[in-house]
């Protein structure tokens, strides 16, 4: 094959490149360490909105709780106030004396109830406390987000890609029809094409060459490319 030294250099590097993506075809490509971190924090905001929302759920619960013991207190604060004023109206003794005895059990529950209240609201204060932090965090992790996901988009994996693509569509365009033909030829059969020849042995197939060879491979013109003699590659020097 003829081809100016410069060419030669061209046709190595779209060879070189059209292995590389061979090579990217088959294997997914390694995710940068910007992508890493930012699946890493999104995984985290996931288990962060699941604790939040069991905080919040908590605290749900427990204002329900507190509702429920205002409601029995009022419906208790009522009976009380009922057998105050029977009791001020009522003379018989019988009477009198199953008031008090139920004046006496409702006074102790509402005061068992206003102990559970306190308690109730003492809880209450710790699960809002519970729901802020977790709401600080998610806010944190969103911020955090944010700026991954920024420099993600401007890690290089993936326009690197898109980049070899490019460079091969352009030597492809610009050098001659019959070298690049050339190549695809050799290409398809080793998978190699060109290969670099570093004047003892061809970094296709990295058999060293006999003496004879590699006599043979520096005789060849500057503008021409010898094969090797083992893979058929054309190399170059
Ligand atoms: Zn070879």
């Amino acid at each position: 094959m003829k081809l100016s030294p410069q060419q030669q250099e061209e046709l190595l590097e779209l060879a070189t490149l059209s292995r590389a993506l061979k090579h990217n075809s088959h294997i997914e490509p390694e995710p940068s360490e910007e992508h890493k971190e930012l699946a890493r924090l999104v995984d985290e905001r996931e288990r962060m909105a699941q604790a939040a929302s069991s905080a919040q759920l908590a605290v749900d619960d427990m204002e329900l709780e507190i509702a429920r013991i205002q409601a029995d207190e009022t419906k208790l604060r009522r009976r009380e106030a009922d057998d105050k004023r029977q009791l001020g109206a009522s003379i018989d003794r019988e009477t009198r004396k199953d008031l008090e005895h139920d004046l006496y059990s409702v006074k102790s529950r509402i005061a068992d109830l206003m102990s559970e209240l306190q308690e109730a609201h003492n809880q209450i204060h710790a699960l809002r406390n519970n729901v802020a932090v977790h709401g600080a965090h998610l806010s944190e992790l969103d911020r955090k987000i944010e700026l991954a996901s920024r420099a993600a988009d401007a890690a290089p994996t993936a326009w690197s890609l898109q980049e070899k693509h490019e460079r091969i569509a352009h030597l492809r365009a610009t050098l001659p029809h019959d070298s690049v033909a050339l190549f695809d030829q050799s290409f398809a059969e080793n998978g190699v094409g060109v290969a670099k020849f570093n004047g003892r042995s061809c970094s296709g197939c990295f058999i060293t060459l006999p003496p004879v060879e590699i006599a043979k491979i520096r005789q060849t013109p500057a503008d021409e490319l010898a094969q090797c003699p083992d893979c058929n590659s054309y190399l170059v020097r």
